[in-house]
């Protein structure tokens, strides 16, 4: 039970300047939320209470699925990353600092190594697997561009859960728990968030799912089919081809002028043929080696699909200068006579009368089969899928939406554990290495991403679940005796019953108690008043409705508690 008379609590008419969206804004305006910098924020007490029943939520499944709580340093020795090679890899997106003795640290972004090193000491044993260990910690990242609050921060909280196995069997078993756990934590705190197909990015390994919330503001884009319900990372979904569009006979190949056209879209109209008889060419550098891309004119390259298909090495851009050594000049490269391990888009297998870069400025090649004229080592899925492609399971148009991912499930394999040689000895005594899986949900993020679903014009809607209270009572004459404690023993039955109230006994008029009410999102709102008592009882309004019921306080908590069930 909290007194707003006693409560550091200020809600303000207007959201400050840099909050974008609504549910940024909501969290400020309803004083959940201030920010202390650049995707720094401090959670005041009402905001603090809903983080932690998020929290529980996660904690609750995490433990039903069997997965044991730890925690572990923010602050981590720079050698552990050093051993998985991620102090090179990771960038400016991770913090480092040194301490006064010149030693590095790491400001962890997440905490694959920790885990594993642990691992690695502490079970040798196949009698010790499966382990699934998690932890609920903050995590940091210098984001390229921190905003929209808690979506985005600099600083945030991460639950982050790993799991060892003997083999891959046993982790597939492990990955369903943890998907399973997922889905049933965010229904439990009442936000819609869709699984998606995944790439694996950075952190490696071979599967992936993410928890998509479909929002306008979301960074992400998923393709999703509304006929069979498939959804992908914009980044993974995968491109089904139809019937070639290209034609079968080609007589030879020969030069054509293309004076300054570079784009494939200039060209395609410099000659007066379709954008996809063009073929776009794209030299990069694969674990520091030239290789040459090739996809129809009208696609762009999915750098992290041809990563995949290189066996997960690094993609660089390449300089004009290599570019030139290895083909020609930037904008009319192609295939035709160079020496470099040429990658071509599925949907070019047949291409046998396309147009492509002559590695010569200012031409183009045209009549060109590709399996007669240019080396191709393989024909792989290598294209960005658009709105409107094929689903891959169905075959229907593809829809793109926005969303934000409040979590993630990766399918690990053994990149870890063969880089600490976390390994175990098997039953008949020989040691092999164990199978990892890694899981995060973005804790803070999710209690931002529920207020970025749930709200109306007047402010925050709060799920049960996770309202920082359940009820806002109040109370409209708080100089009013029998009114005063009418309340206070209302609320106190309340919370003798575990519901959780917040008072308002401000002696503030009526109307400005009711917009602080909605702003704030109590799921409940009771109106304790001389007006109502002559009518009966207390206003009882859901957050959600229009109109209120007068209850008798007899009735009382038997009322909230089917409300709230
Ligand atoms: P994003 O693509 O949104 O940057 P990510 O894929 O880099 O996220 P993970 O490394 O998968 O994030 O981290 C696990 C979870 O942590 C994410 O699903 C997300 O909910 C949360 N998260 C990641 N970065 C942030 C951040 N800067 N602020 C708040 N939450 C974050
Ligand atoms: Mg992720």
């Amino acid at each position: 039970m909290m007194r707003w008379s006693q409560a550091l609590l200020n809600t303000l008419r207007e959201a400050p300047q840099d909050a974008e969206i609504i549910s940024h804004k909501l969290m400020i305006r309803a004083g959940m939320l201030r920010k202390m910098g650049g995707g720094l924020y401090t959670y005041m007490p009402l905001g603090i209470r809903a983080l932690r029943k998020v929290e529980a939520i996660v904690r609750e499944e995490m433990e039903k699925a069997g997965a044991q709580e730890t925690l572990f340093p923010i602050l981590q020795p720079a050698e552990l990353w050093k051993q998985s090679g991620r102090w090179e890899t990771m960038g400016p997106g991770m913090f480092r600092l040194k301490d006064r003795k010149d030693a590095w640290y790491v400001l962890a972004p997440t905490a694959e190594e920790a885990f594993t090193a642990l691992a690695k000491n502490e079970i040798s044993s196949y009698r010790q697997l499966p382990c699934i260990i998690y932890q609920m910690q903050d995590k940091f990242r210098d984001e390229i561009r921190p905003r929209f609050g808690l979506i985005r921060g600099k600083e945030f909280l991460m639950k982050d859960a790993y799991s060892f196995d003997a083999d891959e069997a046993g982790a597939d078993i492990s990955y369903r728990k943890m998907y399973d756990a997922y889905v049933r934590i965010f229904q439990r705190v009442g936000l819609q968030a869709t699984p998606v197909e995944a790439d694996t990015g950075d952190i490696g390994g071979n599967f992936s799912h993410e928890f998509m919330v479909f929002a306008s503001s979301g960074e992400d884009g998923i393709l999703n089919c509304e006929a069979c319900g498939y959804a992908a990372n914009q980044e993974r979904a995968e491109r089904v081809v139809a019937a070639s569009p290209y034609a079968v006979e080609a007589g030879a190949f020969e030069m054509v002028a293309t004076p300054e056209q570079h784009a494939c879209e200039d060209v395609a109209k410099f000659l007066g043929v379709p954008q996809n008889q063009v073929v776009k060419s794209l030299v990069v550098l694969a674990d520091q080696k030239p290789v040459m891309v090739l996809v129809p004119g009208d696609r762009e390259v999915n750098l992290l699909k041809l990563r995949r298909v290189l066996g997960g090495a690094k993609i660089e851009e390449a300089d004009e200068a290599t570019v030139l050594s290895v083909a020609g000049p930037c904008g009319s490269i192609g295939p035709v006579g160079v020496e470099l391990p040429v990658y071509a888009d599925r949907a070019l297998k047949e291409a046998a009368d396309v147009i492509v870069g002559a590695n010569k400025e200012g031409f183009h090649l045209r009549h060109v089969s590709l399996a007669r004229d240019a080396k191709i080592l393989a024909y792989e899925d290598l294209v960005i899928v658009a709105e409107h492609d094929a689903c891959p399971k169905c075959g229907k148009p593809l829809a793109i939406r926005r969303g934000t991912e409040v979590g993630q499930c990766f399918k690990l394999g053994t990149k870890y554990s063969e880089a600490f040689g976390a390994s175990y000895l098997d039953e008949t005594g020989a040691p092999r290495i164990m199978t990892m899986g890694c899981y995060g949900i973005g804790v803070s993020r999710t209690l931002q991403a529920i207020v970025e679903q749930s709200n109306d014009e007047n402010g925050i809607i709060w799920p049960a679940a996770v309202a920082p209270y359940q009820v806002g009572l109040l109370v409209l004459d708080p100089d009013n005796p029998d009114v005063v404690a009418k309340a206070d023993a209302l609320a106190e039955a309340l919370e003798a019953n575990g519901v959780d109230v917040f008072i308002d006994d401000r002696s503030e008029r009526p109307g400005v108690k009711f917009k602080d009410a909605d702003l704030i999102g109590f799921p409940i709102r009771v109106v304790a008043g001389a007006k109502g008592f002559a009518k009966g009882g207390f206003e009882v309004r859901r957050r959600t409705e229009k109109d209120s019921a007068i209850v008798p306080p007899e009735k009382m908590v038997e009322t909230i508690l089917s409300l709230l069930a």
